[in-house]
């Protein structure tokens, strides 16, 4: 059975506040911009192997981006968030 890295993390949502700027108008303004918390679990769910404990302990806590879009505040317009900014790792 492989490991299922989704039943590794407790999963939660956080909203967090990012400075972003507009491409069609050019206003720069915060949105809250949902992502998903997950926090690695303290033991590996059953049925792994060897390869899998490997695994298990290479994964790291970090915050997902939920959210792609967001309408701008002064044109409504819809506009994607930068996919650099896609996750972001907590233990560093
Ligand atoms: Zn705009």
């Amino acid at each position: 059975m492989a490991l299922n890295e989704r039943d590794c993390f407790t999963e939660s949502i956080e909203m967090k506040a990012m400075s972003l700027r507009c491409p069609q108008c050019g206003h720069r303004d915060d949105y809250q911009i949902k992502w998903l918390l997950r926090e690695k679990k303290e033991r590996m769910p059953g049925g792994g192997d060897q390869r899998d404990r490997a695994l298990f302990e290479k994964l790291r806590d970090h915050l997902y981006r939920v959210d792609d879009t967001v309408n701008c505040n002064k044109c409504r317009r819809r506009f994607e968030i930068p996919s650099h900014q896609s996750m972001i790792f907590l233990d560093d």
